[in-house]
């Protein structure tokens, strides 16, 4: 694994609070890449994809509202596609990665920025992008701990934006038009999974 990925050991995290605590206001601002805490929520493991991989952007805007969640099947480990959106040879990325094993969420990119995960520039724009780890013919990997805690970060989402809860707004990747992926397949619950959307 590439060391800048790893998380802030304690020194670093011990300094950095000493810092805020002795003189916040005097400091500039961090950039986004050398935060700690995730940008738009707090209990993410915070894991920021390489600048070459999205689009700095300020949504949601006049002319970027957010009014779509996308949901994708990595198709890969969690780890590795940290990994990938690390790499800005790649240039692909997510907001968010759910893990299989417990349901931990990863945030890889800032809400207000674009990712690039739909194949189609219109619909980055207006979307947020939501991994899950796993394969689309590998049901096992789609874990009540990945379906729930993934579908409370879309219901944060769509509070968030004024998004509604259902299928028009949060949907698969194969649905993006233009889009030649065919996640997150037809093992994916869609009923369990908005019914858990409309109750978180
Ligand atoms: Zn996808």
């Amino acid at each position: 694994m590439n060391r800048a990925g790893s998380p802030p050991g304690r020194r670093h995290l011990l300094k950095g609070a000493v810092l805020a605590a002795a003189s916040s206001v005097m400091l500039p601002e961090p950039r986004a890449g050398a935060q700690t805490q995730a940008p738009d929520r707090p209990s993410a493991l915070w894991a920021p994809a390489a600048p070459a991989n999205y689009t700095v952007s300020d949504r949601p805007s006049p002319r970027h509202p957010v009014d779509l969640v996308v949901i994708h099947v990595t198709q890969t480990s969690f780890d590795k596609a940290l990994t990938i959106f690390r790499n800005p040879k790649k240039k692909v990325s997510a907001h968010y990665v759910v893990r299989s094993s417990d349901g931990r969420i990863a945030q890889c990119v800032r809400e207000a920025d674009v990712a690039w995960h739909a194949g189609n520039w219109e619909y980055n724009t207006r979307s947020i992008g939501i991994e899950h780890e796993g394969w689309v013919d590998r049901p096992a990997y789609f874990t009540d701990a990945l379906y729930e805690r993934s579908a409370e970060l879309t219901a944060t989402v769509c509070d968030r934006y004024g998004i509604p809860k259902d299928r028009a707004h949060v949907i698969g990747h194969h649905e993006v038009p233009g889009s030649d992926h065919t996640d997150p397949g037809r093992n994916w619950d869609w009923a369990r999974y908005m019914r858990l959307v409309a109750q978180s």
